[in-house]
């Protein structure tokens, strides 16, 4: 009866440690990018409450106008960071994981920095993403420079005046030209002069 009892005991037990030992994937599937797979670095979210590594929702926004996980339409949404989430992330993950998921994070910030822009001179073309979300051609026609709030006046190329805005230099709407308008994403085919007024966006497959 005694050896039935510890059999019962120790058949138990065994399954109760093996759930904490369980993947962290298993445990804490909200931490996990669904784009990637791996632990959310950076976290980003959507309109619709959705989190993800922020350069993978960017670059998968880039082609896509719809959540990943919801499908919502999110085209010309902004992305918005987490401090919060970032935080539970980081206590998460455990000591093992942690310096991988820093360095990620590293990686992530050092990538960023590298598609600003560098100078900003009137009359220089660059790739601007315009309130729909799509990345257009721009001219600067005004530089504000200066150590408070420095920004640009951008005209968007083939669009009328009244399209043109002023944008902060660390805008993420702003990169260096064709680092966006070079790549097979959505884009506006605008009409000819006597033609149809109303600018086509053309969907491109990856
Ligand atoms: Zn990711
Ligand atoms: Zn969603």
């Amino acid at each position: 009866m005694l050896k039935k009892l510890f059999d019962f005991i120790s058949c138990k037990r065994p399954r109760s440690e093996d759930s904490s030992k369980a993947p962290i994937k298993k445990r804490k599937p909200y931490i996990f990018c669904a784009i990637c797979n791996d632990v959310i670095s950076l976290s980003s979210t959507l309109r619709c409450g959705h989190s993800f590594c922020e350069p993978c929702i960017a670059q998968y926004l880039l082609y896509s106008a719809e959540c990943p996980k919801c499908d919502r339409f999110v085209r010309n949404a902004n992305l918005y960071p987490s401090f919060s989430f970032d935080q539970i992330i980081e206590e998460e993950i455990g000591k093992t994981d942690l310096e991988k998921w820093k360095n990620r994070r590293n990686e992530v910030e050092i990538n960023k920095k590298s598609k600003r822009l560098r100078r900003a001179e009137i009359g220089m073309k660059i790739d601007v993403r315009d309130l729909e979300g799509i990345w257009c051609v721009g001219i600067i026609k005004c530089a504000i420079k200066g150590n408070n709030n420095p920004a640009i006046y951008v005209h968007f190329e083939g669009w009328d005046n009244c399209f043109d805005e002023l944008i902060p230099l660390d805008s993420e709407r702003i990169a260096p030209l064709g680092l966006y308008t070079n790549k097979n994403i959505p884009k506006y085919v605008l009409p000819k002069r006597d033609g149809n007024k109303q600018a086509d966006l053309v969907y491109y497959k990856q």
